[in-house]
């Protein structure tokens, strides 16, 4: 049985499909106005990995939906209070580009990202700005059961105190909620008629891009209606699990709740799931503090997209970690060993995986993810001589499944046979290889130049330098 804690009752809670084996997710997507960093991606591996097991432990199929915000993030959104600019339309009047440009981009590079990271596709990416009609419709239900209002300002709003359990979900109570209230949130909130309402469709007042016409005239969406809108409509007035991380507890998701509860008249999400933090230099990873660690800067280094995954499955999705580049380097090192290992099984003759490993791979997963004792079971068996190589094969090549590794990747390929090598060229690897550790680039540099003189190769990928014979030197 899969266990995870739900951030609503605060306590490790059994998650199975509520209907034909089919679990059925939601996951707060990214917001394209900028690159999405490995902090984000910690959180879309979080889903992935729900997903994962219940597929893969549980035998039941997953239909993942996962929302493009692309519209009606304001910058300030932060607080108790929507306002401030649209974060689209802020980027766009930086960079001088067309804000749906900008959306576009920076959606193809997140999915980008995900596959580099072995995120399986959500089965739906709803963009925000095309499901503007299904947010009108939701909006105009929840006006006529009297749970939103126009404002003076002709916004919308819903009245937060029409929804008794307001709060359940992140603790915050109504009435605590005055003290943090923005008295100075402009005019985007000067319509509402009690503290803790929230906007639901924002009258585009002077913003001529990104404004769609509703019953209650020119304007935009908040940005909470429109994970309502869409979870309600892909995934139906119930589904199992809804991730993110931890900072969209609230507002969004009480906000959420409130909405979509409304709308239907109960529950909608059975279980909410929602991963720490990744943190860099001791803070919340983030645009804002200026610590964004992406893919691209991974891979600049040399490193496997891959080892970042693997660094977040060495901790537990409910803690923080602090990414650090020895900690990147670490696990890519485990990344190419535990390959090659898995290459060098292969060739032994086929043998039934090791079922203690499976077991305890198995529970480990199923115990509120807990990676890390699933990744200690596997470093158990890769140095259990009693076992044989082709079970150690098979059983890592059944957790890669979970795990999302690629760890069957170098099966069947060519591999270099170090004793072919001088002793010369072999202690200038071994040099070589220490300086990129040391981050010494210009004596890298010097030592592949030499290396060339010896007639070897070296080339810099994924888990650390590999190396070839060039023509004419040996055959
Ligand atoms: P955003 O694009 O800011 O809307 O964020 C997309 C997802 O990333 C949301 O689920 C956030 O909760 C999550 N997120 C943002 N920052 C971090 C972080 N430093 N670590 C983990 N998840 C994060
Ligand atoms: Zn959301």
């Amino acid at each position: 049985m899969l266990r995870l804690t739900d951030t609503m009752t605060r306590r490790h809670e059994d998650i199975a499909p509520s209907r034909d084996r089919l679990l059925t997710l939601y996951a707060c997507g990214p917001t394209v106005y900028r690159s999405q960093h490995v902090g984000n991606l910690r959180t879309f591996v979080l889903g992935d990995l729900i997903a994962r097991t219940g597929e893969v432990l549980h035998g039941w199929r997953t239909k993942l939906v996962q929302n493009i915000t692309d519209v009606g993030h304001l910058a300030d959104d932060t607080g108790i209070e929507l306002a401030g600019e649209d974060k689209m339309l802020l980027a766009a009047r930086e960079q001088n580009r067309d804000p749906f440009e900008i959306a576009r981009h920076y959606e193809a590079e997140f999915r980008t990202d995900c596959s580099r990271l072995n995120i399986h596709p959500a089965d739906h990416y709803p963009r925000a700005s095309e499901c503007i009609d299904l947010m009108i419709e939701l909006i105009a239900k929840l006006i006529e059961t009297d749970h939103a209002y126009v404002g003076d300002d002709g916004s919308v709003y819903f009245a937060a105190q029409s929804f008794p359990s307001y709060g359940a979900l992140s603790g915050n109570r109504l009435e605590d909620l005055r003290a943090g209230h923005r008295q100075d949130a402009g005019e985007l909130s000067a319509g509402k008629r009690f503290h803790a309402d929230w906007a639901l469709w924002k009258h585009a007042g002077s913003q001529r891009q990104m404004v769609w016409e509703s019953p209650w005239g020119k304007g935009f969406p908040g940005w909470h209606i429109e994970c309502s809108a869409m979870s309600l409509h892909f995934l139906g007035d119930t589904f199992d699990v809804h991730t993110a991380g931890v900072d969209l507890r609230f507002p969004h998701h009480e906000d959420e709740r409130a909405q979509s509860e409304s709308a239907v008249g109960h529950e909608v999400v059975r279980r909410w799931v929602h991963g720490e933090h990744l943190l860099a230099d001791g803070r919340k990873m983030a645009k804002s503090t200026g610590n964004v660690v992406l893919v691209d800067d991974v891979v600049a280094r040399g490193y496997d997209a891959l080892a970042v995954r693997l660094f977040f499955l060495t901790g537990r999705y409910r803690q923080q970690m602090n990414l650090t580049w020895d900690a990147l380097a670490g696990a890519d090192r485990r990344l190419g060993r535990w390959r090659s290992r898995v290459a060098e099984w292969a060739e032994a003759p086929s043998a039934p995986m090791h079922a203690e490993t499976v077991a305890r791979f198995t529970a480990a997963f199923d115990d509120d993810l807990d990676t890390p004792s699933a990744l200690v079971a596997l470093g158990e068996l890769e140095k259990n001589d009693g076992v044989a190589p082709g079970a150690k094969f098979e059983t890592f090549a059944w957790a890669d499944r979970l795990l999302g590794l690629d760890l069957v990747r170098d099966v069947g390929r060519p591999r270099n046979d170090a004793a072919d090598l001088s002793d010369d060229a072999r202690a200038l690897l071994d040099a070589r290889a220490a300086a990129r550790e040391a981050k010494d680039w210009a004596m890298s540099d010097r030592l592949r130049d030499q290396l060339a003189g010896l007639g070897v190769a070296v080339v810099d990928g994924p888990g650390g330098q590999s190396w070839s014979r060039t023509g004419g030197t040996h055959e």
